[in-house]
């Protein structure tokens, strides 16, 4: 743990949804950068796992700043599809990242394992890992989880990724259909936060 309170850290990633998530979770005496600021290109992820990953981008953007850095890797696992996307969700969307590309290939590999998919409960969680680095040493890396279904079509245009097509448990909206407030209160970001925020 740092000896002191970090006022000013940066935020590592290029996605704009997670930038706006991660933002609304932090304490407004922290300074936030992020890393449009310096116009950085985001690291290659070849780690085998989401905290692997998650290190690997918190560094990455720490020892390019010079600043503390906080950077998630996360992504969907579908039971059905032996727990794919999972750390190759962004990867589904393709070179320029495109989400309903991804949707339309989640859709079309339950088709491809079962017609009748649609008359299943899809079981699936978003999984977050997130980590807090200095230069090349990490301060903290945690894991936050919510479990849920997939929705047999994508509803709401809300939030951002698979946000259409995943209904969290005990609700009926998935994450697109509910309010950012809402979803920033209960999902698998929010968890890892929880765990996380007392190294800041
Ligand atoms: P990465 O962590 O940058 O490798 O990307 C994770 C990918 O997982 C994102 O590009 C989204 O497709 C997906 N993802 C992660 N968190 C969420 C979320 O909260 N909602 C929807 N999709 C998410």
């Amino acid at each position: 743990m740092l000896k002191h309170k970090i006022n000013k850290l940066l935020i590592g990633t290029n996605n704009k949804g997670k930038l706006r998530e991660i933002r609304s979770l932090l304490p407004k005496n922290i300074k936030i950068h992020s890393t449009s600021e310096f116009n950085l290109k985001s690291p290659t992820e070849n780690g085998k796992t989401f905290k692997e990953n998650s290190l690997i981008k918190s560094k990455y953007f720490s020892k390019k700043t010079g600043l503390i850095c906080m950077a998630d890797d996360s992504g969907l696992e579908i039971d059905f599809l032996n727990k794919n996307p999972g750390i190759y969700s962004a990867r589904w969307g393709g070179r320029h990242g495109d989400f309903s590309k991804a949707i339309k290939k989640v859709y079309r590999e339950l088709n491809k394992k079962d017609k009748n998919w649609k008359n299943k409960k899809i079981k699936a969680r978003f999984i977050c890992a997130l980590s807090i680095s200095f230069l090349n040493k990490k301060i903290a890396c945690v894991l936050g989880k919510i479990e849920g279904q997939i929705s047999n079509e994508p509803k709401g245009k809300n939030g951002f990724g698979y946000d259409p097509i995943f209904i969290p448990i005990k609700k009926k909206e998935t994450f697109g259909q509910m309010k950012p407030s809402q979803k920033y209160k209960m999902d698998h970001r929010y968890k890892a936060f929880k765990k996380i925020k007392k190294f800041l």
